[in-house]
């Protein structure tokens, strides 16, 4: 029986590693940190019906429906840029109000353009793929500013405050989409921010089967000898393993290190951010989601599913000054990192690579395919999984 040697233990990895094990074709998994997850404890988990059809199935499949929470308008709040927190409703009044005739017509045209188009990974839609590569900003060239500023720049928060005309339309209508979902209340979230407990469980179940997850095993490189590939890691000392077929669930940049004769030619670009890990307690209370404006006095990008919880994370702006004292009457910063828990940006220029590669037996998934979700990752993992039970 072939042997698939998966690199990378995010949620990616493991996903692909649990479908290939359930059609019975082996596997090993090599992750260079201590635990599995990836991204997973530096996400917010925010999910919802339309964007993470496939991340819900598998939550369903391994009966962790329950850690489902629903996200309410009522229990989403904004910070604007003027430093308020407003009720997500309020902010919504408020935005409309200032909109005008004329911002109010452009913002419902293109409402009714991202309300219409299919967002799916696994099938683009053609109006979607159009205007992959032209600019956001090209595509917003006829936007009134008051939309700009109240509308879409707030919901472009995902992007950690890119540059419009570096995000391709297609990603940008992403987001203005997915904002849409949440501002509407059908987003739900995870209890306790506890979405590591499907990392966890994949990892639990993969174990039961007899697969190998390597922990604290840091792949350097892979080299093809004939048909095989020789995966060359780190783990108290230098080890390496042969397998046939081998699945790259890391960022891209990673690929290129550690398998340069792959010679993949990609250029989506990733964006580091420096996170704080706060306990604390909300002074807003019954918010379960609180997002920021970039540059706002508070300093605040996105603030993730704050108030029961105990541990809770963030990205700040590296060049501004910390203030949480806005919002916990009580706070204490229990960890402060430089990780890189960086998001894919698809520029209009980007080269996004296909999952299959130019070298037989390799495959790519993760969230760089398309909008950088969790759905992406589980939804390319799997197609990853279906192709490599088919080549047999
Ligand atoms: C702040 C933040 C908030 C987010 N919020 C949401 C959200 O609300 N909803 C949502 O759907 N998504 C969210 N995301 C996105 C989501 O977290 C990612 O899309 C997803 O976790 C990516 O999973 P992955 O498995 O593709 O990659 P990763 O999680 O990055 O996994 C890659 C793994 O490979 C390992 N690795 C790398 N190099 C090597 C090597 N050489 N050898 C061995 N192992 C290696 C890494 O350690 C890592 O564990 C958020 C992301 C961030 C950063």
């Amino acid at each position: 029986m072939k042997k698939v040697g998966i690199i990378g233990a995010g949620i990616a990895g493991l996903t692909c590693g649990y479908r290939l094990v359930q059609k019975g074709i082996p596997v090993v998994i090599f992750e260079k940190k201590v635990i599995v997850g990836g991204r997973i404890p530096f996400a917010g988990a925010v999910a919802t019906e339309r964007f993470h059809p496939r991340l819900i199935s598998l939550i369903k499949e391994l009966g962790l429906e329950a850690l489902k929470v629903p996200l309410s308008k009522t229990e989403q709040g904004f910070f604007t840029s003027d430093g308020q927190l407003l009720e997500l409703r309020q902010f919504q009044m408020a935005s409309m109000k200032q909109l005008g005739l004329k911002g109010a017509m452009y913002f419902m045209k293109l409402n009714r353009f991202v309300n219409r188009v299919r967002f799916d990974v696994n099938n683009f839609d053609p109006r979607l793929v159009k205007i992959r590569n032209i600019s956001f900003e090209e595509y917003l060239k006829d936007c009134p500013e008051i939309v700009r500023k109240i509308v879409v720049e707030p919901m472009m928060l995902f992007t950690f405050g890119a540059d419009l005309s570096q995000l391709s339309a297609e990603y940008g209508l992403t987001h203005i989409r997915l904002g849409n979902e949440l501002g509407s209340g059908k987003a739900f979230t995870f209890e306790e921010n506890n979405i590591a407990t499907v990392t966890n469980v994949l990892d639990a179940k993969l174990k039961e089967e007899g697969t190998q997850i390597f922990t604290s095993a840091e792949v350097k490189k892979i080299n093809k000898q004939g048909d095989k590939f020789t995966i060359v890691y780190e783990k108290e000392g230098e080890k390496t393993e042969e397998v046939d077929t081998v699945v790259l669930a890391v960022p891209l940049d990673e690929v290129k290190r550690i398998f340069p004769e792959l010679n993949l030619e990609s250029d989506v670009d990733y964006r580091d951010s420096k996170c704080i890990f706060v306990e604390g307690k909300l002074r807003w209370p019954g918010k379960k989601f609180i997002v920021g404006m970039p540059g706002n006095p508070a300093n605040l990008r996105a603030l993730f599913n704050v108030v029961p919880y105990s541990q809770l994370v963030y990205p700040m702006d590296e060049t501004k000054e910390v203030d949480l004292e806005r919002l916990y009457e009580e706070y204490k910063i229990v960890d402060e990192e430089e990780i890189k828990p960086a998001l894919p940006i698809i520029g209009p220029n980007t080269k996004v690579p296909e999952l299959t590669t130019k070298m037989k037996g390799v495959y790519l998934c993760g969230d760089f395919y398309y909008y950088p979700w969790l759905e992406t990752s589980v939804a390319t993992a799997e197609k990853v999984a279906d192709l490599i039970s088919k080549e047999g």
